[in-house]
């Protein structure tokens, strides 16, 4: 099988899990407990804390362990909904969000939540966004660095800088970024959100980055883990693992390998669009993640079918994010790009991982042409 589902989930690196089986084996206490074993789990929890500071370029105090982004964002929305009570302010949430931001920002804000809308490449407008904060009193600002269905990169740089000058709170949801490009800078944020699996690491553990000088109220309350802005024992080998995978792809990062496969994605996309007729790429004219194809396929049939049919031949795609499969209604991200229910019911996603080959998705290409012959003649009989 070959797998270019990469951004519902990557398979776990060898050295992440060696990380994993080692943090298992020998930190066997609690990083809260008084002992020798629960102060050596603290001191690995905290050179881990260290390590992803120096990635992300924040101080060591900034960084809250999670189970993951879901948990990340919801702890921020949250933490903001907490500050704002009874007092009046809007939020500005990219249209593209992930449900993980976009639900929870209207389960504690409601009207109060302003879309920021995206352009048709599907890039939020940063003269609304400059607009929207010089006239209204704004909570909190939340755009991603890079959509998990298409791929496509937001200025989130040009968002912090926008925030900064006039002191309004910047969410990022970095969780499909890291891991592909690399980390340095995001700091700047106030509040960035991570995922372990997405880059290597094992399932249910990520981070948060919120400022450690300020007050943070917990989305989980009980003990006083993370300085009290986030109850519950650390999960200290999913951490190890979490970090082991992310100094890997720092250093193929470092290293500039994202580059050459940015080439093969774009070969890629010429060659499906022009042996596939009515096949066209969604976010075609924005700068996207280079592992990320979003297809709009051809009239034939609708995306389900290609999914099943391109699973039979050995190929696992994807027809958007994860969370959102098995739903009926069409993608949220590709109505805000101005896609019509029936072309974002032809939109596959393609999404390739770090060992992924040139030669891959030149098999994925022959295993869509044939797919796609067979449904032709599938509709001549
Ligand atoms: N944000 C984005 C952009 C994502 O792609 C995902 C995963 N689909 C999440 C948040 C949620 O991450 P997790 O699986 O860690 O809850």
């Amino acid at each position: 099988m070959l797998y270019f589902d990469h951004n519902a989930t990557t398979p776990l690196l060898p050295e992440a899990k060696r990380a994993w089986l080692e943090a298992v084996e020998t930190l066997v206490g609690n990083p809260s407990s008084p002992h020798r074993l629960g102060a050596r789990a603290d001191a690995a929890l905290e050179s881990a804390r260290e390590r992803l500071a120096a990635a992300l370029d924040c101080n060591v105090g900034d960084i809250v362990w999670t189970s993951g982004a879901t948990e990340s964002n919801n702890a921020v929305l949250s933490h903001v909904a907490g500050m704002a009570k009874g007092l009046s302010g809007e939020l500005l949430v990219g249209a593209v969000e992930h449900p993980s931001v976009l639900s929870s920002a209207l389960r504690h804000f409601g009207k109060g939540v302003q879309k920021i809308p995206v352009d048709a490449h599907g890039v939020v407008a940063l003269d609304w966004l400059e607009e929207a904060l010089a006239g209204r009193s704004v909570r909190l600002v939340a755009v991603m660095a890079a959509n998990n269905e298409t791929g496509v990169l937001q200025p989130w740089r040009e968002v912090v800088a926008l925030c900064k000058s006039r002191g309004i709170p910047f969410l990022c949801d970095a969780t499909q970024w890291l891991g592909k490009l690399p980390a340095s800078g995001l700091g700047d944020c106030d509040f960035v959100s991570g995922s372990a699996h997405k880059f290597g690491g094992p399932r249910g553990v990520g981070f948060l980055k919120c400022p450690s000088g300020s007050a943070f109220a917990p989305l989980l309350s009980g003990g006083k883990q993370e300085e009290g802005r986030r109850a519950g024992t650390e999960n200290v080998a999913g951490v190890l693992a979490m970090l082991a995978a992310l100094d890997v792809r720092e250093s193929t990062l470092a290293r500039g390998a994202q580059r050459e496969r940015l080439g093969w994605r774009e070969e890629f996309e010429q060659a499906l669009t022009a042996e596939l007729p009515g096949t066209s790429i969604v976010g075609a004219g924005a700068e996207r993640l280079w592992n990320t194809v979003s297809a709009m396929m051809p009239e034939t049939d609708c995306r389900q079918r290609w999914v099943v049919k391109l699973d039979k031949a050995g190929f696992a795609v994807s027809t958007g994010s994860a969370c959102a499969s098995g739903r009926e209604e069409p993608s949220h991200v590709l109505a805000a790009m101005g896609l019509e229910a029936g072309e974002a019911g032809r939109v596959l996603r393609f999404s390739s991982g770090w060992e992924s080959t040139r030669e891959d998705w030149q098999k994925l290409l022959a295993g869509l042409r044939e797919v796609h012959s067979a449904m032709i003649e599938l509709r001549a009989t």
